[in-house]
């Protein structure tokens, strides 16, 4: 190898498995990325999105100069003039309208300095607790629902535990596509003698080698999960001593479920009931079952009841505290569990401290030497919905393309042209960042410090491989700098990352075991890392949950917000691409990924083509009550008759055109997975 080329370790930065990259640079570029051979989670490997990394690292639209838009146009500015501009702004809409009319978006691909520094911004210098981040639109359920029924809203176990369980459940996840070096380990569990359930409305690629799958009716995962209770209670499958020792509220979900009958079940699902019980039995009888589960289990308006059903089956079962066991919710992105834990939500600071508890208030006022936020925040939607209203001012967002990747994008980009003030702080131009009044050059991970926390858990270094190009900067040092301007210089100064992890570690119970050096010693550790838990947690909930007993709760079957009628007659869901991820700002970059998939087609059952009277990868209209896009159909046995599917990672295709934006009451997740649409043939060019 070239003398002058060098290799660091790094954090893949795309989903939540986090594996292990090696960055060959040279002359401060990534020429070329490595799988890590002794990384624990991918073992030597990556999937296609990590091989492709080197690609998003620099793209070709990159934001290079800090950027104001004036009539209409963009143009050059000094750091100094647009801090100084946004700094004069955000002062301006809060001394008028109060803090509660501006926020922050924080990002789950930067990592948890810039979230612990997003949060604080949001808390001590605008005062506000209107800081929010995707986990909104993919996992918040989780952390409601788990946090009910467990005290914790993270995965349970870890990757590893894989290759520990003789049998693996996935329900609402397609890990080969969104999780592939974990879909891989499941695939290989199974050539090991693993048996696989798989629960999806799609024919999956881990469904096709299912040893079952319940191919549900779209939207009925409770009728599933309680139904499947059901059977185990009554013929005595469940874990007697489990239950009596380690949980509460048998009776009252016992008498519940009982509305569950297998014929009833059976038809509300369309699984049949010789599948229901084998699924049952197969589950409860495991010496260990891994369950994992994924957005089809989340994107409901019932999305905190699904998990509370998902954690109800293990509870009873007594999967949940051994190795080979858990409740496993799958992130998404990168750092989406960081962002959570470093708390960019809310409702709650870093390490899920309440934000409305007084001594919670006290404590990180008295850290941080300033008043902080008291009133409850508003959500990325509920800022937006209040934008539309005029009474929300001023966002600030990192690293996220809402207008993309958010439901119903006509109301979201109305909401987003109503604010007076728009930040976007990003490396390429995003359709968020066109929107912009002022674009600011960010940092990617390559070119910067910090740590990212991985589905299990497991805070992983992410060391600085080039110098930042042209004039990016990492958030952190943006938001310090912003600060500095408002007023606020002292509470936001740090010399590095390092020294930000350390103040968030310092505060925290579940980090405060955790310094750089440990981290990379030991490919990161496991939160809680503490004095109870030096070495990291593996495996959560061993001995007991953080409340106390788990709490088993009854929750009904309820109706999606949308089915399909008359004048919309298709279910529509949406689902993720192997070769892609998010909004594809980073993986589109890639000519190899891009080759692979290069639209976003409507992936349609033959039957109901040929019924329609349409041709495979014929044009087509499709709409629903928000929106209408065209594309190409393409015959697919994935889906059932009646539903279609569409990734949503394409701009040109934009299925978040048609979704839509009802919501969980709880966590105000949005409806993504299903709706009603009409299809109507285009005529072919
Ligand atoms: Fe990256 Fe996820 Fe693929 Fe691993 S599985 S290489 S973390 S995209």
């Amino acid at each position: 190898m070239n003398k002058t080329t060098s290799i660091v370790n790094s954090i893949c930065p795309f989903c939540g498995v986090g594996c292990g990259i090696g960055l060959t640079t040279q002359h401060n570029n990534v020429i070329a990325v490595q799988p890590l051979r002794n990384h624990p989670i991918s073992q030597g490997q990556l999937c296609a999105k990590g091989w492709n990394t080197t690609f998003g690292i620099n793209p070709a639209d990159r934001v290079t100069h800090p950027l104001i838009k004036r009539d209409g146009v963009f143009h050059k500015a000094s750091w100094d003039e647009a801090l100084n501009f946004v700094a004069t702004k955000l002062k301006y809409y809060i001394s008028q309208y109060g803090s509660h009319a501006v926020g922050v978006v924080s990002s789950a691909r930067a990592t948890n300095e810039d979230n612990y520094a997003a949060q604080k911004f949001a808390r001590a210098v605008l005062k506000t607790n209107n800081i929010d981040h995707c986990a909104r639109i993919c996992h918040s359920p989780s952390v409601a629902g788990l946090k009910q029924t467990l005290g914790s809203g993270a995965m349970t176990n870890s990757v590893e535990d894989v290759d520990h369980a003789d049998v693996i459940l996935v329900i609402g996840a397609d890990p080969t596509e969104n999780h592939a070096i974990l879909g891989g380990r499941i695939m290989r569990a199974k050539l090991n003698g693993a048996k696989l359930i798989v629960i999806d409305p799609r024919v999956t690629r881990l469904a096709q080698v299912a040893d079952l799958h319940l191919q549900i009716n779209i939207g009925s995962n409770i009728a599933l999960l309680n139904g499947l209770v059901n059977i185990i209670l009554q013929n005595r499958w469940h874990d007697a001593d489990f239950l009596l020792s380690r949980c509460e509220g048998l009776e009252s979900l016992e008498a519940q479920v009982a509305n569950y009958p297998l014929k009833d079940v059976a038809k509300m699902t369309g699984v049949s009931e010789k599948a229901l019980i084998a699924a049952a039995k197969l589950y409860s009888h495991a010496k260990a079952a891994f369950l994992a589960y994924g957005m089809g289990i989340t994107q409901f308006i019932s999305g905190t009841n699904n998990v509370i059903a998902v954690s109800n089956l293990a509870l009873v079962c007594g999967q949940i505290g051994r190795p080979g066991t858990g409740i496993n919710p799958l992130r998404g992105q990168n750092n989406v569990q960081g962002a959570c834990d470093m708390g960019c939500l809310p409702n709650v600071y870093p390490d899920y401290q309440s934000a409305t508890d007084t001594g919670v208030i006290e404590k990180f006022s008295k850290a941080w030497q300033t008043s902080v936020a008291t009133k409850p925040g508003l959500t990325s939607l509920g800022m937006s919905n209040q934008a539309r209203k005029g009474n929300f001012h001023g966002q600030l967002i990192f690293g996220e393309d809402p207008v993309v990747t958010d439901p119903d994008q006509n109301k979201v980009a109305a909401g987003i042209r109503a604010l007076d003030l728009l930040v976007v702080v990003e490396l390429s131009m995003t359709e968020t960042a066109k929107l912009a009044d002022v674009v600011l050059p960010a940092a990617n991970f390559a070119e910067k410090e910090g740590t990212f926390t991985n589905c299990e858990r497991r805070v992983q270094l992410v060391r600085q491989a080039i110098l930042p190009p042209f004039e990016a900067k990492a958030d952190w040092q943006i938001l310090a700098a912003l600060a500095d301007k408002m007023g606020m210089a002292e509470q936001m100064c740090w010399r590095d990352s390092e020294q930000i992890f350390d103040e968030m570690a310092a505060l925290t119970h579940s980090f405060s075991g955790m310094n750089y050096a440990l981290l990379d010693k030991n490919y990161g550790l496991q939160w809680p890392c503490n004095a109870d838990h030096p070495f990291g947690s593996h495996c959560l909930h061993q001995d007991s949950f953080p409340i106390g007993k788990a709490r088993l709760i009854p929750v009904e079957q309820t109706l999606t917000a949308e089915k399909p009628d008359s004048q919309y007659p298709f279910w529509l869901t949406t689902h993720r691409l192997h070769y892609h991820y998010g909004c594809g700002s980073m993986t589109r970059q890639s000519p190899v990924l891009e080759r692979e998939t290069p639209d976003g087609l409507l992936f349609m059952h033959p039957q109901d083509a040929h019924d329609l009277g349409l041709k495979d990868h014929q044009p087509v209209g499709v709409k629903s009550r928000r929106g209408y896009l065209e594309t190409r159909i393409i015959f697919s046995e994935q889906v059932a008759p009646g539903l279609v599917s569409m990734p949503y990672h394409f701009k040109e295709t934009p299925s978040n055109q048609l979704t839509n934006d009802a919501m969980d009451l709880t966590t105000e997740m949005p409806e993504l997975k299903a709706c009603a649409v009409s299809i109507e043939a285009l005529n072919a060019e």
